[in-house]
């Protein structure tokens, strides 16, 4: 690839990744996940009636936690690929070390696969997935879980 090219593909993830850094600022920071939770809710707390604000505002944070975690990721791949650029061996998968298309490189800058390879391993991923996701799933059930335990149903049912 033509060095002119390729130190505009730099610039590109470069300003990328700036706009990536400006966003895991603003979810990791201040008045972000950097705030602990019961600091977030303010006079909240599990045992007084605003259960459901809680909740939501778990389940905020932990949208937010996802988003997070893709952020840093995107943020290293960029990294990565600039590392690749300056070492000159940008544009060779990493997987299978074929070349990748000029043509993909341009529309994704950041990429460190090649089609193939990039398949494969969004077909894996599917398969083994949801890690993030089911540790999601479970803050907002323990949530609810906790809601359950401190209600008297007992009282009520005997
Ligand atoms: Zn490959």
């Amino acid at each position: 690839m033509k060095k002119q090219r390729l130190e505009r593909l730099y610039e590109a993830l470069e300003a990328e990744k700036q706009e990536l850094l400006g966003v895991e600022e603003r979810l990791a920071g201040p008045g972000g996940l950097g705030v602990p939770m019961d600091e977030a809710t303010g006079e909240l707390s599990i045992y007084d009636n605003h259960f459901a604000d809680y909740a939501s505002e778990l389940y905020e944070r932990s949208k937010d936690l996802g988003i997070l975690e893709n952020t840093r990721q995107q943020i290293a791949e960029i990294e990565e690929a600039q590392n690749a650029i300056a070492e000159g061996n940008y544009g060779y998968c990493h997987n299978c070390g074929q070349m990748i298309p000029e043509s993909r490189l341009m529309a994704l800058p950041r990429t460190l696969l090649c089609v193939q390879c990039k398949r494969e391993q969004e077909d894996r991923d599917e398969h083994q997935r949801p890690v993030e996701e089911d540790d999601v799933f479970f803050a907002g059930e323990d949530a609810w879980g906790v809601g359950r335990d401190i209600l008297p149903n007992e009282e009520f049912s005997q």
